[in-house]
């Protein structure tokens, strides 16, 4: 008998996401081929890993607000990273901040919606004292605002200090892939696939939530995205940040622009088909290389950084509110409301009201047309 042919069109990929919800796991091929559907095509394969989002989150949209600790200085040579060694970027360079410039840094995220804070830190990993110092920072955050979550990124992790993160009250630990393993020799020399895998094991072995993503448009093929989500799947990671190549001026690879906004609504659909209930936040490169399409990517992601990246700006965090609210999307609202210090919760924060801008160039004055 016959086999039966795969279907085609929009069944295809609905039948796909059925798959997925009712429990199977996506395959290789069929991660493959959303990678290389048609821009024809590009609505339903939305609509399809949509469906899949809207089961297991809802209409919510984390958000997590990035704090970076330690900025530029670092001896690794991770060739997309600003913060590398040797790199030229003109980016801010700082060693720590104190506890208080960091507590107050994370606030204002935390007063914007965001439920999680990422305290980061650049370098290979952190010595004991620093885990120290981020442990003071973690433990002030978590005792003026319970409810928020708090995911440290030091690198590399030795022995205990997973351990002492846990305890000062760290909900997650985030440690990215970055690319595949066969990709892995071409974006970093001084260390390796296995080294970050490690680490990965260790904090969620700790007991911390698994953090983990990559970095999108580094050359990498569409069988490495592949690996490297499946690769994600077989981790359990609990979120997985999907990054776009910020092309930074100054590092290796600078000039560096392989994407356009619909390849990265492919990628962010088979990463969600691949690791189904999986949080999926859409991370750097965002507003450079989704551009319009910004808006459609949270019907696939179901989280988001709020404002600025470690050492680039985002759009403003009023923008990002207003895109989740334009979507129909809420922000996830964090468990406990209460804060500790007695201090009245901040009220969500509303959409803000758009004056409208009076023309005042092109017909009828001297300035130069918007065309
Ligand atoms: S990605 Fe991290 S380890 Fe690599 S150069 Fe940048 S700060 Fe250093």
């Amino acid at each position: 008998m016959a086999a039966t042919p795969p279907s085609t069109g929009a069944r295809r990929w609905h039948e796909l996401a059925d798959h997925v919800l009712d429990g199977g796991a996506l395959g290789a091929d069929d991660a493959l081929a959303v990678l290389g559907s048609s821009d024809a095509e590009l609505m339903e394969v939305i609509a399809a890993a949509s469906r899949v989002r809207f089961h297991h989150f809802g209409n919510t949209v984390k958000v997590n607000y990035l704090v970076n600790l330690k900025s530029g200085l670092c001896p690794e040579d991770c060739f997309y990273c600003s913060q590398r060694l040797g790199s030229d970027a003109g980016i801010l360079r700082y060693t720590w901040l104190d506890t208080d410039e960091a507590v107050t840094a994370a606030r204002a995220g935390i007063d914007a919606g965001a439920s999680r804070v990422c305290l980061v830190a650049s370098g290979t990993g952190p010595s004991n004292r620093e885990v120290g110092r981020v442990s003071e920072i973690i433990s002030s955050i978590k005792s003026a605002t319970p409810g928020v979550e708090v995911c440290a990124c030091l690198g590399a992790l030795s022995g205990g200090q997973a351990e002492k993160l846990c305890a000062s009250g760290a909900d997650a630990y985030n440690h990215n892939l970055n690319t595949a393993e066969s990709h892995y020799p071409e974006i970093c020399t001084t260390h390796t696939y296995a080294d970050r895998e490690h680490t990965v094991s260790q904090a969620h072995g700790a007991g911390l939530s698994a953090c983990s993503g990559f970095i999108a448009g580094m050359g990498e093929t569409h069988e490495q995205l592949v690996e490297l989500a499946m690769a994600l799947r077989d981790k359990d990671v609990d979120s997985i940040p999907v990054n776009f190549l910020l092309p930074f001026d100054g590092t290796p690879l600078a000039g560096v622009d392989t994407l356009n906004p619909r390849d990265c609504l492919r990628i962010l659909a088979m990463v969600r088909l691949v690791n189904p209930d999986t949080e999926v936040r859409v991370a750097a490169g965002r507003e450079r290389h989704l551009g319009h399409l910004q808006g459609t990517a949270l019907y696939v992601a179901n989280s988001l950084f709020l404002g600025d990246y470690l050492t680039s700006e985002g759009q403003p965090g009023g923008e990002d509110l207003q895109m989740i609210a334009d979507a129909g999307l809420e922000i996830l609202q964090r468990p406990q409301d209460e804060r500790a210090d007695g201090a009245e919760r901040p009220d969500e924060p509303a959409a803000q009201e758009a004056k409208v801008a009076i023309r005042t160039r092109g017909a009828g004055t001297s300035e130069p047309a918007n065309a």
